[in-house]
Formats: structure tokens, C-alpha cells, sequence
């Protein structure tokens, strides 16, 4: 795939109106915090964006009404992190080891296609993708960019 230096905040910025639009449907909030720090950053913005999709969207079919999706960005030593927060139920310690795999969903029009394409595009960007979840607070998602892998 065709990696292009630009700016991860601007991806992010153009993303946020469909992303509350679809929030707002759902009588739920969405708040965007980004660090200014934030280099421009080696990446595939098609892929990039269908990974920050994805993870809004998972983060707000999990909630209820009111629930909040926080989008987050944060420059580290070593490179930049986006976090993918939600209010919602959490993720039972069982399921969070299967997240990742194909077809590995508790939706009833789920395709469990979401995380595992997520996981190779950030594999794709030397890059890294966790989560961490407390059941009944939320679950946040976390990608790595590291700058190794995104000197021009
Ligand atoms: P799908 O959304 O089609 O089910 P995904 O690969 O996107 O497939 O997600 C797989 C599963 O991971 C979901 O079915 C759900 O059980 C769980 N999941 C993903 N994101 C969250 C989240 N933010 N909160 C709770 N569960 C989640
Ligand atoms: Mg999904």
C-alpha cells in the first residue's frame, strides 16, 4: 500500500462529523482531544481511516444511550498514540483474547472482520494496535505509531 507523510489530525478531523452524526442517532456524545504535538506521520490514510471507523463505531455499538466515545491523541518518546475510548460494558477477559480473530463476534449482524483488519493495517504501518477494558467502565482501544518506522 501507497504510505504518504501527512497528518494524522487531519484524518481525524474530517472522520468527526460522520462519526457524530452517527453518535447523535444514538443520543450519544463524541469528544476529540489532540495533542498539538502531533507530528505528520508516515500512513496510508485510506487504511487509517477505515481503522479509526471502525473503532468508533465498535466503541459506540457497545454503549447505551448517553455513552461517550472519546477519540484521543498523544505524542510519546518513542512515537504517537491514538486511543479509542468508550462508557460501555467492557470486554470479558475470555472474549478479549479473541478480538482479534476472523469471524470472532457477539453481534447478530457482526462479521468479526473489524479488529483483524485493523490488526493487519497497523502491522502494515509498523505499528501497533492493544486494548484494555474494565467490565462496567468502558474499553479503551490504543494504536502505536512509532516514529522508527516513520522516518521519511
Ligand atoms: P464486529 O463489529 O463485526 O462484531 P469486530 O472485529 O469489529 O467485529 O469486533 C469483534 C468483537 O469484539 C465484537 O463483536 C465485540 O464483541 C467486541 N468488541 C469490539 N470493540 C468493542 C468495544 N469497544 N466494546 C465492547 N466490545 C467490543
Ligand atoms: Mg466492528
Amino acid at each position: 500500500v501507497k504510505m504518504e507523510l501527512c497528518s494524522l489530525h487531519e484524518i481525524v478531523r474530517e472522520l468527526t462529523p460522520l462519526l457524530w452524526a452517527d453518535a447523535n442517532l444514538r443520543g450519544q456524545s463524541i469528544e476529540v482531544k489532540l495533542d498539538e504535538n502531533v507530528p505528520d506521520l508516515w500512513l496510508n490514510q485510506k487504511e487509517i481511516k477505515q481503522l479509526i471507523l471502525n473503532l468508533g463505531r465498535n466503541g459506540m455499538e457497545a454503549m447505551d444511550e448517553k455513552g461517550l466515545l472519546v477519540l484521543e491523541t498523544k505524542v510519546g518518546t518513542d512515537g504517537v498514540e491514538l486511543f479509542v475510548t468508550d462508557t460501555g460494558p467492557g470486554i470479558p477477559a475470555a472474549q478479549r483474547e479473541r478480538l482479534f480473530e476472523p469471524f470472532f463476534t457477539t453481534k447478530t449482524q457482526g462479521t468479526g472482520l473489524g479488529l483483524p483488519l485493523c490488526l493487519s493495517i497497523m502491522e502494515r504501518h509498523g505499528g501497533k494496535i492493544s486494548v484494555a477494558s474494565e467490565e462496567g467502565t468502558g474499553t479503551t482501544f490504543t494504536v502505536f505509531f512509532p516514529f522508527a518506522r516513520n522516518l521519511p
